[in-house]
This record gives structure tokens, sequence and C-alpha cells, in this order.
């Protein structure tokens, strides 16, 4: 399908900021704002805050960072929930006065003698109704040292249905749930009430997240109604597993997104791969931002869980390795020096990125590379057991020599190591690799004489003089 203008489209990343951006919102606000963007509508970015004990400013920060990064740019927010305290104190008011919430003045004891009984009696644990109003009866006296809860009067029967974005029509009998809490005693409203009457306000008309959330969205459907509220459409995504096949997690590598960034990848490969865990256009692997917003149109997700594939993100971020601008990939691999404490130039890593950028996958991998040419190496024990014999040494004196002499350009170090090679009966690999060997530290780099030419002389010399 082609790009449609539907700017009524408005889609949002709610993030709880208990941590970093993981991967998992990542691509869910990937799928947001591509699909926005697509409709030329709007992104928001609402931050759900009101785990105030594990809510961070600098959580805050990081994921805006992340999103920045990936070039995830939202046009209204941050929005924090906790800051619109007053509005959801007004609705739940709204709702008690209307007969559809009603408070709970049962105790904690209380709610896990009930749960206890239902354990016993082998049924699904869940409120029983004690404080819910209902014609003709009789409640409780409401007692005086009880701050008590707000509860979501949840219809009795029916079904609740939904035409799932990504799984298709989902139908979740009434029965199957309770009159969930919306209101905390200390005045906080729950997840499931905040998130309606903030996707409400904020006129979201698409709520794409993880399929975590499905056991929710027929509360947050049932108080939409109670509040008369126009739906908004929902595509609930499968998890990403780790390339075990278990959940991604911590435990078995990186899943923040700042991760990568220190890592290594670029955020282009990082856009590229992440919106194909879980979607595609035909057979395309590698595309353009713009050619994801043309081609996100709400199809095409995948109904099964997508799987992290560490190798396939490597090739992802070598072929954008290869193809960006070279000053730009030069910068970034600075900014990797930079942290190992080497200056590097930027012009001058420029012609050494472009030298070694086909081998590497990351810029975390060149800066491995390029740093031979700041600072010393330290050959391993074995390669210069195996390759720098005493054999070669009077070869490798004599380049040395010859090196001294000549004007430092990838013509004339070819013709000195020709000369050497034929004064000594070598063939080449006898003399390049101990040269690489004592030079870079290993035995095998792109060809010899292009390798050294970005070198400093001296610094060959001196190297290859030190055995
Ligand atoms: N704060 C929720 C989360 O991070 C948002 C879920 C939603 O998008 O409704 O999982």
């Amino acid at each position: 399908m082609s790009q449609q203008a539907n700017p009524t489209v408005r889609t949002r990343i709610a993030p709880s900021p208990t941590g970093f951006l993981h991967l998992g919102t990542a691509r869910t606000a990937l799928y947001s704002w591509a699909y926005a963007r697509h409709h030329g509508g709007q992104f928001v970015l609402r931050i759900e805050d009101t785990d105030v004990a594990r809510s961070t400013q600098d959580s805050v920060d990081q994921i805006m960072a992340a999103m920045h990064w990936l070039g995830l740019e939202y046009d209204e927010g941050p929005i924090y929930q906790m800051q619109r305290l007053d509005r959801y104190h007004a609705v739940v008011e709204q709702l008690i006065t209307e007969g559809k919430a009603y408070r709970c003045y049962c105790t904690p004891e209380q709610l896990e003698t009930m749960k206890a009984a239902q354990d016993a009696r082998g049924e699904k644990r869940r409120y029983d109704g004690t404080w819910r109003p209902e014609a003709g009866k009789q409640l409780p006296t409401v007692p005086v040292d009880v701050p008590p809860v707000v509860r979501f009067k949840n219809p009795i029967d029916g079904d609740v249905t939904w035409d799932d974005v990504v799984k298709g029509p989902i139908t979740i009998n009434n029965r199957e749930i309770d009159d969930l809490i919306i209101l905390r005693p200390d005045g906080v409203p729950t997840y499931n009430f905040a998130v309606v009457v903030d996707d409400y306000d904020m006129k979201i008309t698409h709520v794409f997240r993880g399929d975590e959330h499905i056991n929710n969205t027929p509360w947050q459907i049932n108080i939409f109604k109670a509040l008369n509220a126009p739906l908004p459409a929902f595509g609930h995504l499968p998890i990403i597993l780790g390339d075990d096949g278990l959940k991604l997690s911590k435990r078995r590598g990186a899943v923040s997104v700042t991760a990568y960034e220190e890592n290594g990848y670029l955020p282009e490969a990082m856009l590229n791969y992440l919106s194909r865990l879980g979607w595609s256009h035909g057979d395309d692997e590698l595309f353009s931002r713009e050619q994801l917003v043309s081609w996100f149109d709400g199809s095409h997700l995948s109904k099964s869980p997508a799987q992290w594939d560490p190798a396939k993100l490597d090739w992802v971020n070598s072929q954008y390795i290869k193809q960006i601008d070279e000053a730009r990939l030069a910068a970034l691999v600075a900014e990797q020096l930079a942290k190992r404490g080497i200056a590097a130039d930027v012009e001058q890593l420029q012609p050494m990125c472009a030298l070694f950028k086909d081998r590497c996958a990351t810029t975390v991998a060149l800066a491995d590379w390029l740093a031979m040419y700041f600072v010393p190496v330290t050959p391993s024990a074995e390669d210069l057991a195996t390759h720098v014999s005493e054999a070669i040494k009077p070869a490798l004196a004599q380049l040395a020599e010859r090196f001294a002499t000549i004007e430092w350009n990838k013509a004339s170090i070819q013709a000195a190591i020709k000369e050497v090679i034929g004064a000594q009966g070598l063939k080449m690999p006898q003399l390049a690799i101990p040269v690489r060997v004592l030079v870079c530290g290993r035995a095998q780099t792109p060809s010899v004489d292009a390798m050294l030419e970005l070198f400093d002389k001296e610094k060959v010399i001196e190297r290859l003089r030190a055995v």
C-alpha cells in the first residue's frame, strides 16, 4: 500500500521510566512512529511514572536520548502521568457519580483471606464484590480507619471483543475479569485506568504495545466505554526472543538501545534491523527510514515472536558501515578511540576507516583495528614465535633500512618490499606476515603497502627494529 495521508492518526509510546530503553519498547516506539509518519499523523511520548518508587528522571533522560539517537522524534511530550493527577481524580469522581466506579474499603488482610478461600476452593482469584453497589444491595458500614481504593464496576455479562491489528479478533468474556482497582489509597491511579484517560485525552487512534498487555485490554475497553470515549485500534506485538529462543533478557546480552550505541552500531542500522523484528516488506532486508515510513501501514505484522539475531544485526550494521559518509564514520570511530584514551584526528582517520571498513561490523571493531596507528602494539608470543623467526630478522632489518630512505607512499613501500624479497630470495608472505605481526600486532591485515602507508614512517621503522 502506498503512503496515505490521514492526519487524524495519533500514536504514542508510553514507557515506564524505571530503566533504559529496552529493545522491545524501542521496536514498539518505532512501529508507532512509523505508523504515524506513514499517515502524516502525530506521535506522542508519554511517561508512565505512576510507579513512584521505581521511576526516575535519569531513566526518562536515557529513554529520550535513545529515542533521539534512533531518530524517533515525537510531536508531543514528554507528558508525565504524575502531572495529571487532578485529571484522573476528576474522572474517578465522574465515574463514581455515574455509578460506574465505587470505593472499596477492604483491608489488605481481608483481601488476603478472600484469595486464600478462593485458592482453597480451587477458584480463580478475583475481587468478590463486597463493596460493589447493586440495586437493592445493602453495603457494609464504612469503616473509619480504612483508606479506600476506587474500583471500576466492570460489566458482569457479555463479551469484550476487538479486532487486534496484529493478532486479529480477540474475545474475552466479562466473567473472566473482576472489578479492577483504578485509584489507590494514596491517590495514584493504576496503569489500566491512567492509560485509558490518557489515550482518550490525547486522542490516540492506534495503540501499539507488547502482547503482555493483551489481558489488560478488556478492562481498558470497558473503561473507554464507561467514559463514552471512542476506542482506539489496538495492535499487540509478540515478544522478541533471544537467539537462544528464550525471552530477551539482560542476562543473555545487551537489551538496551544505549548499549548498542556504545557497542558501535549505527542508528540507521538499528532502526532497519529492529523494524524487521516482527514486520516485513516482501524480502527487503535493507531499506531507508523513508522507505520504512512509506511502507509501514500496519499490515504484514507478524503474529509470532521474532528472534533476536546478533549475526544478522552485525550484517545489517556492516552494510551501513560500508555505505555511510566517510567523514561521519571517521568521527564515530574517533569517539570510540577517545573512550580508550586515544585522541585521533578525524581527517587522519578517514582513509584508515576506508581501508578497514569492509572487514568491520561495528565502529568498535574499526577502533580495535585502528588503535594500532596511535598506540604501541603488543604482538602475541605465539605470533612472534610462529612468524618472526631468526631467519627472517636480517630481511626485516634490511626493510627497515630501505624504508628509512624512501618517500612514504604506497608505490615506494611496495617497491622496497619487493626489493628486499628479491635480495633475500623470499616469497611475499614470508616477509609480509612478520611485518604485519611487528607493526600491527596481528598476522592478517589488508594489503600491507596500503596499510603501512597510513602509518607514520618512523613508527613502522621503530616497530620493525624492535626485534
Ligand atoms: N507503561 C506501559 C509499559 O511500559 C505502557 C503500555 C501501553 O502502551 O499501554 O508497558
